[in-house]
């Protein structure tokens, strides 16, 4: 699984493309990548609202307000990487 917070822009098709590239000749060759996009959660200062935001603007979606502060959307990790056994021990 591979955790992917929204601020990041990353697209998700170019990951699971780069993760073939990467382990092409491994063991984790036709691995399925599972990637999740975390959604970006801004705290306001001016309406003390918490919300979520598809894009990376970083603003209030309720009231507008740059005076924001961002709780998460940062993240970028590889949290499990799943190999399914029955393609490794398939004839
Ligand atoms: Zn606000």
């Amino acid at each position: 699984m591979l955790k992917i917070g929204g601020m990041r822009k990353v697209n998700p098709e170019l990951m699971a493309f780069i993760f073939a590239a990467v382990s092409k000749d491994t063991p984790a060759e036709g691995a399925i990548l599972s990637v999740m996009i975390i959604p970006v959660t801004i705290k306001c200062f001016a309406c003390g609202r918490t919300g979520t935001r598809e894009d990376s603007e970083f603003m209030c979606p309720y009231c507008g307000s740059r005076n924001v502060h961002l709780l998460s959307g940062l993240e970028l990790s590889i949290e499990v990487l799943e190999v399914e056994s029955s393609l490794l021990n398939h004839e």
